[in-house]
């Protein structure tokens, strides 16, 4: 397939801000594309070249790209820089420049979808002498044949920031749509921008199918195959597998016992809400991998963790569910997770900080044992399996969380202060019924903690500091996530709660550090940076404001911490915001 055709679709999506014109713009796409190149589709419409499973990563910087800009067009690389700080986007810049170039030649390029993908993909795999030039060479090899507009999307995909919108929501209607609208009775109505469909429920029903396969899978190459060529039944029978991570199942939060009994029926299970962070330990083929909640592979990082799970769990091949706390080596006490996060991106020293930070891992769920799916088992019985897999726990190393089974909220309470005086963070409080269903966050269990409401946000741009503090990054500009239309709103301005000194806590120092290689504008005072880094923030109350595109401002919010666990994909909702606002106003009136 030609690439054009692909980037046709793009400038499409760049128009629209509406979801279901997207939907609709992706599903007429869809059912053009030959099956061979559908995962590659799949992935690039989303401006990927590998699912979030791989551990690969283009990883290519915006510096060298620009050298391949000037080495295709001929232009120096201080002009384009010059460019490029105009637009303040690098993709545009190229498809200025090569507009330019190619004004007085008729150009017809004849670029594939695998070439763009094969070469992108050739230059994760580069490394050694001599790579930094093969990679200018494997990005001037695309720029010399693309058209403005193809230069513009390849540049956007490199940098990994397409921005057409495509959110996993959008794509997964998209696929049902395209493959399933004959059998739904499906008309869309572009004028009204809606659609209708004969069985709505059959409709859900194919929905879900893809949603659940994608939560299991997480990897729309893949999914887009099964439901093409395998339909409903091929959907409903893909499974998890050990070795590829899964989104891990969610909790929404309730405010009290009475709270949670009535959603989730009584008795239910109670257990110790750990302030740590999750891990999913997977073992297959005899070796023990293990992921965050990001699917990130930390399995190098936590070589005491491995060594828990190969001697304490029992089975073939396995995927459990747990959170490693970090606890200190002298008091033995739960310590919060801000200390032992600095471990999950650790490259060096790795034994090392594993004795001086060590984690406890407790295990609440088991999904998969031994070649069986356990998803759709009751969580009772679940419990009972882990029993069985885990016959020895040791305390600071390998548990099954503590946990009671009630029905008496007063028993619930008083295991919930233990829990607080524990140094935990509250309880969860688990339907014994429920399934255990990735990615999702109704149904199965609710979370009930202190009052206190924080909101993970996604950092989106900084301040430079002066006086003192010249020459570090000193407020940050903080954002959500708008998932109807799959962007970050702004929320704020924070620089309270970030320390002076690196030894009291996150520094600013730390933070300059970290956004640092993510800037992607300078603008003098203030820089855009990529959206990568989540802190938790606490605040005094949400406001309505017309400052932030959220619409709304976090009045005095300040750091509570650092969250290294998480990405953009984790960041609280406007949704969410939303909720908070109004219980808020029902607080005050
Ligand atoms: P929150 O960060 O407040 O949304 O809480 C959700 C997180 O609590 C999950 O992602 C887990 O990492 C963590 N957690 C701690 N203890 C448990 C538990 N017993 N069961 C499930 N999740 C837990």
């Amino acid at each position: 397939m030609d690439y054009s055709e692909l980037v046709e679709v793009y400038e499409k999506l760049e128009k629209t801000s509406k979801r279901l014109e997207k939907t609709h713009i992706i599903s007429e796409f869809l059912k053009k594309v030959r099956t061979d190149s559908l995962p590659q589709i799949a992935l690039l419409l989303q401006g990927n070249i590998y699912p979030a499973v791989e551990e690969k990563k283009i990883g290519v910087a915006a510096k060298l790209v620009l050298k391949a800009i000037a080495a295709s067009t001929g232009i120096s690389s201080d002009k384009v820089e010059n460019q490029w700080a105009k637009t303040g986007d690098l993709g545009k810049t190229a498809e200025e420049l090569i507009a330019k170039k190619k004004q007085h030649t008729l150009f017809k390029t004849d670029i594939t979808v695998k070439k763009v993908f094969d070469n992108i993909r050739k230059l994760s795999s580069l490394e050694g002498e001599g790579t930094v030039a093969r990679k200018v060479d494997l990005i001037s090899e695309l720029m010399t044949s693309a058209s403005p507009s193809e230069a513009k999307f390849i540049v956007r995909t490199l940098l990994e920031e397409l921005r057409v919108g495509v959110a996993d929501g959008t794509l997964r209607d998209a696929i049902v749509w395209a493959y399933f609208g004959k059998d739904i009775g499906f008309t869309y109505n572009a004028k009204e921008n809606d659609f209708d469909v004969k069985d709505r429920v059959l409709y859900q029903k194919y929905a879900d199918a893809v949603q659940t396969a994608y939560d299991k899978i997480n990897d729309f190459s893949e999914v887009i195959m099964v439901a093409k060529d395998k339909g409903l039944a091929g959907l409903e029978k893909s499974s998890l597998k050990p070795g590829s991570p899964i989104k891990v199942m969610l909790y929404p939060k309730a405010e009290d016992f009475k709270e949670a009994f009535e959603a989730l029926g009584k008795p239910a299970q109670i257990e110790y809400k750990f302030d740590g962070f999750r891990i999913q330990a997977h073992k297959k083929d005899g070796k023990v991998i293990l992921f965050t909640r990001r699917l990130e592979n930390v399995t190098r990082q936590f070589p005491d963790v491995v060594k828990f799970v190969e001697e304490h769990v029992k089975g073939d091949d396995f995927i459990i569910d747990s959170e490693a706390v970090g606890y200190d080596v002298k008091t033995k006490k739960y310590m919060p997770f801000q200390k032992i996060s600095q471990r999950i991106k650790r490259k060096y020293d790795i034994h090392e900080v594993a004795e001086k930070f060590p984690v406890e891992l407790n295990v609440f769920d088991v999904v998969e044992l031994n070649g069986e799916n356990c998803i759709t088992k009751p969580f009772r019985e679940r419990r009972k399996l882990l029993e069985k897999i885990i016959p020895k726990e040791v305390r600071f190393k390998i548990k099954i969380a503590d946990a009671i089974v009630t029905d008496d909220v007063k028993k619930a309470e008083k295991f919930y202060k233990e829990s607080l005086e524990a140094g935990n963070e509250g309880v969860m409080v688990k339907s014994l019924d429920a399934p255990y269903q990735p990615g999702r966050r109704v149904g199965g269990g609710v979370k009930i903690k202190p009052v206190m409401e924080t909101l993970d946000v996604v950092i989106v741009g900084a301040e430079k500091g002066e006086g003192k503090r010249a020459g570090w990054l000193s407020s940050f500009l903080i954002a959500c996530r708008d998932e109807e239309n799959d962007e970050l709103v702004e929320i704020g301005k924070i620089s309270t709660g970030f320390k002076e000194k690196t030894e009291e806590g996150t520094s600013f120092e730390e933070m300059t550090e970290l956004l640092k290689s993510l800037i992607k504008e300078d603008k003098g005072k203030i820089v855009v940076v990529k959206p990568k880094i989540i802190i938790e923030v606490a605040y005094e109350e949400i406001q309505k404001s017309t400052e932030y595109s959220s619409g709304y401002a976090l009045r005095f919010p300040r750091l509570v911490r650092l969250r290294e666990d998480r990405g953009p994909n984790d960041a609280s909702t406007l949704n969410e915001v939303d909720v908070l606002y109004n219980k808020q106003r029902g607080r005050h009136s």
